[in-house]
């Protein structure tokens, strides 16, 4: 069986060094908050070139933290797509606010800069703009139109660890950016992580309050805080995680590469690489009008693809609202289909897949 991605392949790799950190875990007395914890917040940091990083239980929990820091909250309006893990919208209203979902590009899966500009109102406080199926969205522009309207952005690299534009790792453009280290992400915990980056220490300083108790120094409490730490065990996986990023992006990259050379002569839409950024696939979607009976053979051979998404979050029923109407969304929707794309898929299972959809494209 060929899932859509599976950690299994890249954890089998590094069993034995993952073995020896759960040993020293034991032995070192220490679970919580202790130095695994600080020494991936400060290579994570690095390796993004953003000043501050702290580590946190999930990534929305990063979102919802990273909002309050930056006070929104009721008769706020946060914008943000709608075709995205329904996690970054769920943020946006724990903290009290208003989400306005915006299309997506009629070239991509990526929010579209100018529907942001176009759901700015004087209520507008953040934008949060996600870096979908591991490729940047246009975040210079939509930076640009955020300054010009004295809002916020805040960056959801939950798919996209390692990606850059004009060489910049994402993570780096927004006020903040927050990431997940779920098992099937590029960096990859064996359960549950997350990180907030900023380079404002006012930011990282009141997310740091939040992120545990709302203590300032372990002694006074001004502000209500909540519990959401990574903890010694996922952060000491983390750091040796990260030291494979590259190359496991770099994996993905190579897969990625053999699905367009086998797949570009078949009537089917292909992820598109925009010019000066660089992706990192988390995951490999393809556009058809046949994508269900693509599906559905593949499956017939144990393939088994992903939707990323099968329902845009403005039409789930807790977020569904009366005239949003969201065209390119609703139609890509229904023709997107996501292959199986995760470090360690063997080349002849890609050329498998390739031959299948021959068979029905
Ligand atoms: C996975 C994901 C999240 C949620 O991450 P958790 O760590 O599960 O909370 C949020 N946004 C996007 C874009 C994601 O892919």
């Amino acid at each position: 069986m060929i899932f859509c991605s599976d950690p299994y392949p890249q954890n089998e790799k590094l069993k034995n060094e993952l073995n020896e950190l759960f040993n020293s875990f034991i032995k070192s007395g220490s679970y919580i908050k202790g130095p695994n914890c600080s020494q991936f917040e400060k290579n994570f940091a690095q390796y993004n070139g953003v000043k501050f990083a702290l580590g946190v239980a999930n990534a929305t929990d990063a979102l919802e933290i990273a909002l309050r820091a930056i006070d929104i909250g009721q008769g706020d309006e946060v914008i943000t797509t709608s075709l995205t893990a329904v996690a970054t919208a769920c943020a946006i209203k724990n903290v009290g606010a208003e989400v306005v979902f915006c299309d997506i590009e009629v070239d991509g899966y990526n929010i579209d800069p100018l529907d942001v500009e176009r759901k700015i109102t004087g209520k507008t406080k953040a934008v949060i703009a996600v870096h979908l199926h591991g490729h940047p969205c246009d975040i210079n522009q939509i930076r640009k139109t955020c300054d010009d309207n004295n809002i916020f952005l805040i960056e959801d690299c939950s798919q996209a660890h390692g990606a850059t534009v004009g060489g910049k790792k994402v993570g780096s453009f927004g006020h903040a950016s927050c990431f997940s280290f779920y098992p099937t992400k590029n960096l990859a915990a064996l359960g549950d992580g997350g990180a907030i980056l900023t380079n404002k220490k006012y930011i990282f300083e009141k997310c740091t309050e939040l992120h545990q108790y709302g203590w300032v120094n372990r002694i006074s409490v001004s502000e209500n805080g909540r519990n959401s730490r990574l903890d010694e065990l996922q952060a000491s996986f983390l750091n040796l995680k990260l030291r494979y990023l590259d190359e496991f992006n770099e994996q993905r990259r190579k897969i990625a590469q053999l699905y367009f050379n086998g797949l570009e002569s078949m009537n089917i839409g292909l992820p598109e690489e925009k010019l000066g950024n660089r992706g990192v696939f988390h995951q490999f979607v393809i556009s058809s009008s046949s994508r269900e009976k693509i599906k559905e053979h593949l499956q017939d051979h144990k393939i088994f693809c992903g939707l990323h998404y099968e329902f845009p979050v403005h039409e789930q029923p807790n977020f569904r609202k009366k005239n949003c109407k969201l065209p390119q969304t609703e139609k890509q929707v229904s023709m997107i289909l996501s292959l199986p794309i995760y470090p360690g898929l063997e080349r002849k299972s890609i050329q498998k897949i390739v031959s299948l959809i021959g068979d029905v494209v």
